[in-house]
């Protein structure tokens, strides 16, 4: 039998379908993948500490050899951006009927590790950490600009996901305007605050904790991540802090501690379970000229690569998913982490 569920955030309905099931192991037949090799990589190799120059990069303070010194993570413009810096904001609009702005923003590349190899699987929690730093080092940065209105973190994991380049590397898109995705959330969100005087993912964190572990995935003092109740996709993944918080620019030690734990975890079960699959990771914050909303509160998605959206999804908006989050929860939490 399936069931229509709605999503308390986005409000967007999905068709749970888990007649059409699969086992978690007949997910595993797509995941193959082709691998950019070291030689070819632009980010291992010859000359990589001078061209192109950083604009940020995490030391641990110390040199290896003469003159190189290990760095953790860097932070590079993209080579082929979406958006430019260097372009003056203007906006304008075609018979004041097709509106547009100017190309300007920032698209930049975060090298998530020197080692060509690893994941956020088999990473260290000291490496996740500079990590978890950089992100929130690049939303002060842009903070700065006041032409940018948000600032998305993402990472594509593998060919499925659209990761051209397989060394650890995360993405930041800096834009002049709210993204659609964020925007309906916000206003979704804050209707919820307005009816109910409460945030709505605290709420949701709240029911979770309780809810007798079903769709918990892992948690510990600051963090929790489970599967959302309107999973779009088999095996959606939700991270979010315990504590309301609308931005994740200043996190606390602990919670940088906590984070890096969970990811761990998290990435280590799913590369367990499901055989290391694709994924696209983004990160919601509340845009950066709102960072304290009472009714936003910062959270990771995490969508695995395992199903293509076709037809219905593209023309409905509703997605059908096969698995229900409470069965992938449960597989989740009995996969153990040890690698
Ligand atoms: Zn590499
Ligand atoms: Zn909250
Ligand atoms: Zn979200």
């Amino acid at each position: 039998m399936s069931e229509i569920r709605r999503d308390p955030i986005s409000k967007s309905w999905i068709i749970l379908a888990t007649e059409r099931a699969k086992r978690s192991s007949d997910f595993m037949e797509i995941q193959r993948e082709e691998k950019t090799a070291k030689s070819k990589c632009p980010f291992c190799g010859k000359g990589e500490m001078t061209e192109p120059l950083d604009s940020f990069a995490v030391w641990p303070g110390e040199r290896v050899g003469e003159e190189k010194p290990i760095w953790k993570t860097r932070v590079l413009p993209n080579k082929f951006p979406a958006l430019y810096p260097s372009v003056e904001l203007v906006q304008d609009s075609e018979k004041g009927l097709y509106h547009f702005l100017s190309g300007t923003g920032g698209h930049e590349v975060i090298v998530d590790s020197p080692a060509h190899d690893e994941t956020f699987a088999t990473m260290s929690l000291d490496q996740l950490r500079a990590i978890i730093n950089t992100y929130a080092h690049r939303y002060k940065f842009w903070k700065l600009d006041p032409r940018i209105a948000y600032v998305l973190v993402f990472r594509n994991y593998k060919r499925a996901a659209g990761a051209s380049l397989s060394h650890p590397h995360s993405q930041v898109i800096a834009t002049p305007i709210i993204p659609p995705r964020i925007s309906e959330e916000m206003d979704q969100v804050k209707d919820y605050y307005e009816q109910n005087d409460s945030c709505v993912f605290c709420d949701i964190l709240k029911l979770e904790m309780e809810d007798k572990a079903k769709r918990k995935v892992f948690e510990n003092d600051t963090m929790f991540a489970f599967c959302p109740f309107a999973s779009r996709i088999p095996f959606e993944i939700c991270i979010a802090p315990k504590e309301h918080e609308g931005s994740m620019k200043n996190l606390p030690k602990n919670q940088v501690q906590d984070l890096a734990e969970t990811l761990s975890a998290v990435f280590k079960k799913l590369a367990k379970l499901l055989n290391d699959p694709a994924y696209n990771f983004s990160i919601h914050v509340a845009p950066l000229k709102t960072p304290d909303l009472v009714y936003y509160h910062w959270h990771i998605e995490i969508l695995p690569r395992l199903t293509i959206a076709a037809g219905f999804e593209w023309g409905s908006g509703i997605y059908i998913n096969v698995v229900s989050p409470e069965k992938a929860a449960k597989e989740l939490r009995e996969t153990d982490e040890a690698f």
